[in-house]
């Protein structure tokens, strides 16, 4: 099993790349981002909590998140790869994913980072709150967001390096031709 981390800042197009890699290589996903929102619609514990985090643009304590991406992981068994979509997201939560990947007997095989300018972002953001109505997509929201990913989230790449997985893809200004650089990467890493 592949395990495939996307990468980048609020607004990079994550959900949006995700969504065609799992369709174009039949992969499983998870976006934990998601996973939070379903917890906080069905009003548990762990939806309240989280809910707290997500309005002030803050990430999730890395415990919380951690144990939530271990007791998704078995599930995934039997597929031939799985898109991580906003996981890891601190150096904390990358240890433990690779610690609990070691266990299995697995790896991170690719990280996919979307690297865009910040005044797209923005503007992107911008028109998915009007389409979506995500509370966290408002403008005070998001520099709080943009803030959290510089401090915690973006050195992160860094490790990625590091681990000798990571794979940049700078926004083109077209989608078709940032899914042509994405798609020739991983049809290589799934041949
Ligand atoms: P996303 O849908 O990926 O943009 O995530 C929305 C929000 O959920 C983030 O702004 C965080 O508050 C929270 N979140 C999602 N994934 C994580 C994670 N891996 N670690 C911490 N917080 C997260």
């Amino acid at each position: 099993m592949k395990n495939i981390v996307i990468f980048g800042a609020p607004g990079s197009g994550k959900g949006t790349y995700s969504a065609k890699l799992v369709e174009r290589y039949g992969l499983g996903h998870i976006s934990t981002g998601d996973v939070l929102r379903g917890e906080i619609k069905n009003g548990t514990e762990l939806g309240k909590t989280a809910k707290a985090y997500i309005d002030e643009g803050k990430l999730i304590p890395d415990s919380l998140m951690i144990d939530i991406l271990a007791s998704k992981l078995d599930s995934f068994a039997g597929e031939k790869g799985v898109i991580y979509d906003g996981f890891p997201r601190t150096i904390a939560q990358a240890d433990a994913f690779k610690e609990m990947l070691a266990q299995r007997g697995m790896k991170i095989d690719a990280m996919v980072e979307l690297v865009v300018g910040e005044d797209v972002l923005m503007e992107r953001l911008l028109r998915r709150a009007e389409i979506e109505g995500r509370a966290d997509d408002n403008e005070e929201t998001i520099k709080k967001r943009f803030v959290e990913y510089h401090a915690k989230t973006q050195p992160l790449s860094e490790w990625f390096a590091n681990e000798g997985v990571r794979q940049q893809f700078t926004w083109p200004g077209h989608m078709d031709e940032m899914l042509s650089g994405i798609y020739a990467a991983m049809d290589k890493l799934m041949a």
